[in-house]
């Protein structure tokens, strides 16, 4: 009763090798009813093979009378059922002894391992496969990327790389939505499985980039050819629900070993090649070049991004309340660029204008810029709203350019805002570089009425005798000072001696970066102007600070 009720098969032997007791699920797994299988030979009962190799597997119970000890079974063992269904099992067996303490026979004790064995499987695939494609992932292709580069050596033949990215896939998920978005990468998996051999490793690498590896190829020109049918694959639209959708690809392609011969350099310059496709205008094939150093390509690809967005309007100010100390109210704000790519998201001014400044592009973009703070402005005021003067940053290649001061005056003229409500943010590096000429030009904005401030003020190297001829309004402290001024000692000193500065000079104050009640605390107590930062408020986008004007309500942003 006892050996019936548990869940494991137990089945005993005698001395011979004959069954002698089966239990109940002993009897289910092997299809022999105890009647029929007492005395038979054990291995016509418990038929068990190798999982691999599929041969008749030694029987446990044979070894565990011969040794006189428990013994395992092998890994990967199936059991034969009567009726010829296979069961993945583990087991064990131990010799039985009988009062004299002489082997007697043996038990086998058995379970059905399947369910187990097939999650094991099924994890290990997981580990190994996109979960939304079901293609093989960045781990596998980085396994097999070896596997071939290793075989390729040895036969003198070569690998080919293709990396691909979807083309403004990123437009595709933001109108359409994730689920739409998920079935074109499926669909485009199909596409590109079906354009490549079988013996072709096609792998998502994560988003909407794809990598194929093309095991064995005798030139390069077979990788090109394979990206020629990738593109035509792609010429017809996806089909998905009631849409129509065209995406086109952008490819990059590397060879081992002639332009890497490890897969993380084969990998790089196959991407490297692919952003410059992108920048070569999308929907096309590269081969890598050892002059597409990896920076210079982003470079380019950004450039060209740019020069897109500058195009099809896809810059966006963020306002940035800056808020009185001692009252809590919004005294003014400082307007930032977001770029928002179809493909890459929200990219900050941090990532793209120090390419602008390099290839020239911030001149444009910082009109935009300022055209579209005064304009905004202008709105608001028109619309009733309490305002706040609006800061806007110039970048030193602007400041140097000889329209500069016309420029400005153009925008002030043609938005019609009053230049009250203006204010340029310069940083001290861009005055210093050529004091003289700077004496001239903020005179010239003074005159027409914009107030400056000087930004990231403490990180440059200022004359104090030149920052007291110049005409400024503001200074604002750079946040790195402010981010330790209550642990660091000679923080604290920098901060409260700007703060006296800016006092004795009858200029504004503003610390950036304020993000902690406590850095709060610190500047009230040395009685520091403004403050801006995140404990207050994040940069906000247009409608939502638009709403704080109109709320009129900025209380509550000044943390008691
Ligand atoms: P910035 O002029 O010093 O602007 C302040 C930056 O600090 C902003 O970053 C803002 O989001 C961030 N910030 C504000 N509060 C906090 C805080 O509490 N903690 C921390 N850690 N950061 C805070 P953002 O918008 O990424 O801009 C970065 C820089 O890019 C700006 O520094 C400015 O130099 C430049 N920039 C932004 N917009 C423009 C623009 O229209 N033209 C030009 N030429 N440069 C711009
Ligand atoms: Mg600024
Ligand atoms: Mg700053």
């Amino acid at each position: 009763m006892t050996l019936n009720s548990i869940g494991d098969a137990v089945l005993c032997t005698d001395l011979a090798g004959n069954v002698s007791y089966l239990n109940l699920v002993a009897e289910a797994m092997t299809g022999w009813s105890y009647k029929e299988a007492l005395g038979r030979p054990l291995a016509e009962v418990f038929r068990i093979i190798d999982g691999n190799t599929r041969e008749p597997a030694a029987s446990p119970a044979e070894r565990a009378i011969r040794q006189n000890r428990t013994v395992g079974l092998a890994a990967d063992c199936l059991l034969i059922r009567r009726d010829g269904l296979e069961l993945a099992i583990e087991d064990s067996a131990a010799p039985i002894h009988n009062r004299d303490g002489r082997v007697a026979g043996a038990v086998l004790v058995f379970h059905d391992v399947s369910e187990s064995r097939a999650m094991v499987l099924k994890m290990a695939h997981l580990a190994q496969h996109d979960f939304l494609t079901g293609l093989p992932n960045r781990a596998l292709l980085t396994e097999r990327l070896a596997q071939a580069i290793g075989l390729a050596q040895r036969r003198h033949k070569q690998v080919g790389l293709v990396f691909l990215d979807l083309d403004y896939f990123k437009n595709i998920n933001d109108s359409l939505g994730h689920a739409i978005g998920d079935q074109v990468l499926q669909s485009a998996a199909a596409r590109l499985t079906a354009a490549v051999r079988a013996s072709d490793t096609v792998c998502r690498q994560g988003g909407d980039e794809f990598v194929l590896l093309l095991a064995e190829i005798e030139q390069p020109l077979d990788a090109a050819l394979v990206a020629e049918k990738l593109l035509e694959a792609f010429a017809a639209p996806h089909l998905i629900g009631k849409h129509e959708l065209h995406v086109t690809l952008s490819i990059g392609i590397s060879v081992y070993p002639a332009d890497g011969n490890n897969v993380d350099s084969v990998l790089q310059n196959a991407d490297t090649a692919m952003y410059h496709a992108k920048a070569c205008g999308r929907n096309n094939y590269q081969f890598f070049r050892p002059d597409m150093n990896t920076r210079a390509v982003r470079r380019q690809f950004l450039e060209s991004g740019l020069r897109r967005a500058l195009k099809q309007g896809e810059f966006r100010l963020h306002y940035q309340p800056q808020i009185d100390l001692a009252s809590g109210a919004m005294n003014g704000a400082e307007a930032l660029v977001r770029w928002l790519d179809p493909e890459l998201g929200v990219v900050c001014p941090e990532q793209f204008v120090p390419v602008a400044e390099e290839c020239g592009l911030i001149v444009p973009i910082g009109r935009w810029v300022l055209r579209e703070a005064c304009r905004q402005t202008r709105c608001w005021l028109d619309a009733g709203l309490r305002v706040v003067p609006v800061a806007v940053n110039i970048s030193a290649v602007e400041f140097r350019q000889k329209g500069f001061l016309q420029g400005v005056a153009m925008i002030l003229e043609e938005t019609g805002l009053d230049p009250r409500y203006l204010e340029l943010e310069l940083t001290e590096s861009i005055l210093m570089q050529n004091a003289e000429c700077s004496t001239s030009v903020l005179e010239g904005l003074k005159a027409m009425g914009v107030q400056l401030a000087i930004d990231d003020f403490g990180t440059g190297y200022s004359s104090l005798s030149y920052l007291q001829r110049f005409p400024i309004d503001t200074l604002k402290i750079d946040r790195s000072f402010v981010r330790d001024i209550t642990i660091d000692a000679d923080d604290a000193t920098i901060v409260s001696a700007v703060i006296g500065m800016g006092r004795n000079l009858k200029q504004r104050v503003i610390a950036e970066g304020v993000e902690t009640r406590e850095q709060l605390a610190f500047l009230r107590s040395r009685q520091c102007d403004e403050g801006q930062g995140f404990l207050f408020s994040h940069p906000l986008s247009l409608a939502d600070f638009a709403d704080l004007l109109a709320r009129g309500d900025v209380a509550g942003m000044c943390a008691r």
